[in-house]
């Protein structure tokens, strides 16, 4: 078998539908992790909103800038996300960087980018992040307040279908308690580590 070196097998990779608390969870994941982590800036064709910083939380690219970066092979994993018509991918410099500095790398991707992901970096530790019910994905989604109606359906439709892809994941982890949810996370992310040193 292909050798694979520690630096590489330090990938975290989290999805989960809309409304599944994912963005709280990997603020919490950031500055709860016992280990040095940072999360890779995907890029995307999305325009920012307003509160978002270009090199912070997207490199903001126009299509064209996109493609051309995607022809030259610069994506680990890309996809039109959400049949929004925006582009979002993971570039491969961000991802060695912050690997070459010996942190874990954290990516918070959709399914089948993750689904890309995962044949890239075999060793990846693949979290799918669930609500208790599905009832919940809907009301969190309403009360972020961010959304029109045609794109909070669209994204409960992209719910269900990202929900069939859970047992794909290597740990399905239920959004039921913050707290319990992060340590849980953090737990299996340090387990990990602990392991890669016994070897
Ligand atoms: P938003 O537009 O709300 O920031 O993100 C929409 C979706 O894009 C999220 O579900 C997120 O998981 C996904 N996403 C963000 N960055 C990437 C990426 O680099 N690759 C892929 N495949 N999906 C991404």
């Amino acid at each position: 078998m292909k050798e694979t070196s520690l630096e590489a097998c330090r990938v975290a990779v989290l999805s989960g539908p809309s409304g599944s608390g994912k963005t709280t969870i990997v603020g919490r994941i950031l500055s709860d992790l016992q280990l040095p982590i940072e999360m890779a800036v995907s890029a995307t064709t999305r325009p920012p909103r307003d509160d978002e910083i270009h090199g912070k939380h997207y490199y903001f690219m126009s299509s064209d800038e996109f493609e051309e970066s995607r022809q030259a092979g610069e994506f680990v994993e890309c996809a039109e996300v959400h049949r929004s018509g925006y582009w979002y991918g993971t570039l491969k410099r961000e991802v060695d960087r912050i690997q070459g500095a010996g942190s874990w790398v954290l990516l918070e991707i959709d399914v089948e980018g993750a689904l890309n992901l995962m044949h890239i970096y075999p060793e990846a530790i693949s979290l799918f992040l669930k609500t208790p019910s599905v009832d919940e994905y809907e009301s969190r989604l309403r009360g972020r307040g961010t959304e029109s109606e045609e794109v909070i359906q669209r994204r409960l439709r992209t719910a269900e279908e990202e929900l069939k892809s859970a047992d794909k994941y290597r740990y399905q982890i239920i959004n039921d308690d913050l707290d319990r949810a992060v340590r849980e996370i953090c737990t299996i992310l340090e387990a990990r580590e602990g392991e890669f040193h016994a070897r």
